[in-house]
């Protein structure tokens, strides 16, 4: 049984940090909005925090490129995160106003070894890997929505402890 409320906070502060660490000149707004009553919820803490990470770093790579073609009065990069109890289970959602992703790769990206990241940035292994932690790991589901250009956002949903 695990607090995902401080773990979806944790991992967030985390992959920003990781980022201000390679571009210290780079600023973001991170919002949270944290379902207070969502309760423990029972999962391998290893292994969503890998999904967490990956979804988070993701999230952030998407808008430091954003950031990077467009003037800074034009653009205010955000990642949010929020929770919320679901039916039979709990919402976690990632989302970022970063690239977006186009539609004809959205089909693509949890597919192993998929990725649109130069060489060394990227091993397309993370959200394939982070599809199975949640489906077969957890028996939950795992969705995207996304508007190129515009966002991307990353449910998770997770059923109640059994
Ligand atoms: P990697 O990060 O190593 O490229 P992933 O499996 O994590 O591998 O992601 C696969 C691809 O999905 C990325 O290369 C990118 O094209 C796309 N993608 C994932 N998350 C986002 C996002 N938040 N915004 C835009 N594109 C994304
Ligand atoms: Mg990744």
């Amino acid at each position: 049984p695990t607090d995902l409320n401080a773990l979806a906070d944790e991992y967030l502060r985390l992959a920003y940090h990781g980022l201000r660490a390679k571009h210290k000149d780079f600023n973001a707004t991170l919002t949270t909005d944290f379902d207070l009553q969502l309760g423990p919820v029972t999962v391998v803490v290893e292994d969503i925090s890998r999904v967490l990470l990956n979804l988070f770093t993701n999230a952030f790579y998407a808008i430091h490129k954003k950031a990077s073609q467009l003037p800074p009065s034009a653009y205010k990069p955000t990642v949010s995160v929020s929770t919320q109890r679901a039916v039979k289970g709990v919402l976690l959602r990632v989302r970022d106003n970063g690239t977006g992703i186009p539609l004809e790769v959205i089909d693509k990206i949890f597919h192993p070894f998929f990725t649109t990241k130069p060489p060394g940035e990227g091993t397309g292994l993370g959200l394939s890997l982070s599809y199975d932690i949640i489906t077969k790991g957890h028996g939950g589901t795992l969705t995207v929505n996304s508007g190129a250009g515009e966002y991307s956002e990353f449910t998770i949903w997770l059923p109640e402890s059994r």
